[in-house]
């Protein structure tokens, strides 16, 4: 566990699905639909609910965020975000990744939520680099707790033992330093 301006963050390798927190971040695509990855397994783990909140809403620009309940998921909500799909690095990609990051805490914020996990977003099938992606979402995340002060708790959980790694690498040397 890190501490950064009294905010917690933890890293977890595992399955988001299964936090038990005010809202999980799922790394949708901009219809909200549904699709495979950590969204299909969010959708599939929370039930049908949550497409139907995410038909009414009507879908999400790249970098924004969106919420809905979590259904017969353990946390009360989920942030739906669209993060950049990486195409060569110089087509805005970093602030969109960036904005997914920033504007799901604030979404969080607004709905007085306190514990948040987030995904690697955009480095499954959107192919963002791995490094650069973690670097990225930590900067954001760490950005807002350093303006706001609000959240409580941040969870980066990883599926995958590589990403695991680069996000304990990154914080390690952001905050145990
Ligand atoms: P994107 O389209 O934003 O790239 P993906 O769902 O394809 O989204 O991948 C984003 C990340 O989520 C990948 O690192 C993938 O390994 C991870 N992932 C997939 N399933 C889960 C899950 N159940 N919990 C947490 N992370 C997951």
């Amino acid at each position: 566990m890190y501490i950064y301006n009294k905010t917690k963050i933890n890293i977890i390798q595992g399955d988001i699905t299964k936090m038990e927190v005010d809202a999980i971040v799922n790394a949708a695509n901009n219809t909200l639909l549904g699709g495979g990855g950590v969204d299909g397994a969010i959708h599939r783990a929370g039930g049908p609910t949550i497409l139907e909140q995410c038909k009414k809403i009507g879908g999400c620009p790249t970098g924004e965020a969106r919420i809905t309940t979590a259904g017969n998921m353990p946390s009360r909500y989920v942030i739906h975000t669209v993060g950049p799909v990486y195409r060569d690095g110089t087509s805005g990609e970093e602030k969109l990744l960036y904005n997914a990051y920033y504007n799901s805490l604030k979404l969080a914020k607004e709905y007085n939520l306190k514990t948040i996990a987030f995904p690697a977003i955009s480095t499954g099938v959107y192919n963002y680099p791995k490094l650069d992606a973690a670097e990225v979402a930590t900067r954001a995340v760490m950005d807002f707790i350093a303006k706001e002060n609000f959240i409580e708790e941040v969870y980066f959980v990883l599926f995958n033992q590589d990403n695991y790694q680069i996000y304990k690498e990154i914080l390690d040397k952001k905050l145990n330093g």
